[in-house]
Formats: structure tokens, C-alpha cells, sequence
């Protein structure tokens, strides 16, 4: 099984059928070595930088009805809010001073957000921090819109695949919902020149090995510059509150395999990954990750932006998060670098 691995560390691809032997044949053993080869592969790359992104989590109105999504519309028991414009900046401001030079606005898909709001509050980020890009997570919108924000000064876009295969994507969403629709969101934002980021959960209700399989190969075809992956847990509220939550063990080695896949990748080790283990993100980024992604949303809207049950740090300044996270990478001899931390491949945009 390590002739696989090393196949993948020396050709960053496998067979479908390679990729399935090394995820369904794992062990402790086995992991050790991927993550080894991973964390060499990172550090040729990045050195021990971990980037951080400051996270601002600025509406949960959302649209969509995901499944497993504590913010879904038909979770009455969300209270929902929207950040005015004059208290993104002020989160902004808070994370400058902490040494964030990316903020990345997350929320629902919130249609109180037209194209027109969504361009002032990037214009007026670029204007007061334009030493700084702006990623968006925002959701599926027309190309002409992407367009329009990333001349408005956006430089990256997360918007998660969720999982490449059309019948477990079927499962996890409501029939309104496709996968064509979000694949080609990821083509689109990339034409137009987003660093973008697509991902999956671990371990979703359903999932199997060859779905995860044909997770990689989609990122491998897709060729994005960050990979957001992290367990899926669930949420109460939801019609997945039942299901078992992904594992830590699979979500670290799937890390390590896409590091070695996409050598130059940004990996985050995920807020998910915290909750599930109390040194998740450390070994995230043992694992081969190079990213941390701490909150920047005010104290008073932490709590309601659950997309899952236990998150962590919903009770903590933005201050205490940065500081808590810095100690932590610190313990693995990693160290939080205060830079954009831009995708190698790309030349930054003039502001
Ligand atoms: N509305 C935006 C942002 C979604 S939230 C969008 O559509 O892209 C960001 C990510 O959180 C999602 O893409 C999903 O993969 C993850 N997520 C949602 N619910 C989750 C859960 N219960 N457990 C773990 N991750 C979850």
C-alpha cells in the first residue's frame, strides 16, 4: 500500500480503483506515512506558515433547503440577522489589527443581498483594506454576477461541491437543487479568474467510498486552489439530526491525500474539525492543511450561525480566537504568517 502512496507523492494522481484501495485499506500505519510525505509536500510549498482567513458570518437568512444544514429555511428555530455594512467593516477593522489581511464573507443565500449590496460592501472593504483580498461564500449565482463582484475587487471564491456523485447529491438536497448547476458555478467562477475553492463534507449521510473517490477525481479535474473539507455533524434542527457525524481519522487522511494531490493546494483545517476533536485543527494541519480559518463575527451573532450542533469558539472574541489559535499552531511548530496568502500560482491583483 505505500508503493500507492508513493505513486500519488511522485505523480500527485491514482487510478479510481488506486484511490479506493488506499482509502478503504487504511490504518494507523498507513496514515503516518501519507501524513509525512503530506506535511514534506507542504512544507516544500509554504515552509510553516499557516495562513488564517478572518471569517465573517454576515447573514444566515438562507434560501436552500439542505438537509444538513442547521441555517436551512425550514429551520423555524434559527434566529436569523443580517450585519450591516458599517458592522462587516467594524469586524474588518477588528481583524486588521489582529493581522488578518483576507476576510471571507460567508452566509446563507440570502436574497436580501442583491448583486448591488454585495458590491458596495466589497468596494468599501477594498477601499479602507486594499492591502487585503476579499474571498466570498455566498452561494450559486449567474456568471454575470460573479462577474460583477470580482470587478467589484473579490479574489476568491469557497463554494463547496458538496459531493460529485448526482444520486448522493440527490440525497443530501431538495430536488431544486443540482449538482450540474454548482459544478458549473466552479467553472464559471474559475473562467472568470477566482482563486476558487470547491470541497465536501466527510463522512455525509450516504456517502460511500466511491463517492469520496469521485470527490478527488472531480478536484483533480477541476484543478481548484483551495479544498474545503471537514466532517459533517449534525444538526438538531435537521432532517439529518439523527445521523452519525463523520471521523476524524477519515477527514485527516483525505487531508493528507489531496495535499498530495494538489501540491501547491490552500487546505484549511476546518472549524468542523475543531468541534469533533479538541486538537482537530493542530492535526489538520499535521496532516498536511496550511490553513485556519478563526471567526471574525461579532460575539452577538455567533451562536445563530449553527450549521451544526457544538461548534466551537461561538462564545470567544475575535481577539481570543486569534491569540488561542496562534498558541496551538505554535505547539506544532507551525506559525500563523500575517500575509494575504495567496494560491502560488497566482499573481495578486492590483487593488
Ligand atoms: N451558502 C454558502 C455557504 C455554505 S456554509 C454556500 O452554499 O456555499 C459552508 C459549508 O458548510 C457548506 O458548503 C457545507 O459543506 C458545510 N456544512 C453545512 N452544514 C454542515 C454540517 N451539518 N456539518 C458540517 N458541515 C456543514
Amino acid at each position: 500500500m505505500k508503493q500507492l502512496i508513493d505513486k500519488l507523492y511522485h505523480t500527485t494522481g491514482l487510478e479510481p480503483d488506486e484511490y479506493k484501495t488506499l482509502i478503504d485499506s487504511r490504518n494507523e500505519d498507513l496514515y503516518e506515512y501519507l501524513a509525512w510525505r503530506a506535511r514534506e509536500v507542504r512544507t516544500r510549498h509554504y515552509g510553516h506558515d499557516v495562513y488564517i482567513r478572518g471569517l465573517i458570518e454576515f447573514t444566515n437568512y438562507c434560501r436552500n433547503d439542505c438537509y444538513y444544514c442547521g441555517i436551512r429555511k425550514s429551520n423555524r428555530s434559527a434566529q436569523r440577522y443580517r450585519l450591516t455594512d458599517e458592522q462587516i467593516l467594524e469586524c474588518c477593522r477588528t481583524g486588521y489589527e489582529l493581522g488578518f489581511r483576507t476576510f471571507v464573507l460567508q452566509g446563507g443565500e440570502d436574497g436580501y443581498y442583491t448583486d448591488e449590496k454585495v458590491i458596495g460592501i466589497i468596494r468599501s472593504i477594498k477601499k479602507e483594506f486594499p492591502d487585503c483580498a476579499v474571498t466570498l461564500s455566498i452561494g450559486e449565482r449567474s456568471y454575470e454576477s460573479y462577474k460583477a463582484f470580482y470587478d467589484a475587487g473579490a479574489d476568491r471564491y469557497l463554494l463547496r461541491h458538496e459531493t460529485a456523485d448526482e444520486s448522493h447529491y440527490a440525497m443530501l438536497h431538495p430536488e431544486k437543487m443540482s449538482l450540474k448547476n454548482r459544478k458549473q458555478c466552479l467553472y464559471d467562477l474559475k473562467q472568470i479568474g477566482y482563486q476558487v475553492g470547491c470541497g465536501f463534507m466527510v463522512g455525509s449521510p450516504y456517502q460511500t467510498t466511491d463517492h469520496i473517490v469521485g470527490d478527488l477525481l472531480f478536484i483533480k479535474e477541476l484543478e481548484p486552489h483551495m479544498v474545503g473539507i471537514g466532517p459533517f455533524i449534525p444538526h438538531h434542527a435537521t432532517p439529518f439530526a439523527g445521523k452519525e457525524a463523520g471521523t476524524l481519522e477519515l477527514t485527516l487522511y483525505l487531508l493528507a491525500i489531496i495535499r498530495l494531490m494538489l501540491p501547491e493546494v490552500l487546505l484549511p483545517a476546518t472549524t468542523a474539525l475543531g468541534t469533533i476533536d479538541p486538537r482537530g485543527r493542530e492535526r489538520g494541519i499535521l496532516a498536511g492543511a496550511n490553513i485556519v480559518m478563526p471567526n471574525l463575527s461579532p460575539k452577538s451573532v455567533r451562536e445563530k450561525y449553527l450549521l451544526y450542533d457544538n461548534k466551537i469558539c461561538t462564545g470567544d472574541e475575535a481577539a481570543e480566537c486569534r491569540y488561542c489559535l496562534e498558541k496551538r499552531m505554535e505547539s506544532i511548530g507551525c506559525r500563523i504568517a500575517v500575509s494575504r496568502g495567496d494560491h502560488k500560482a497566482c499573481i495578486q491583483k492590483t487593488a
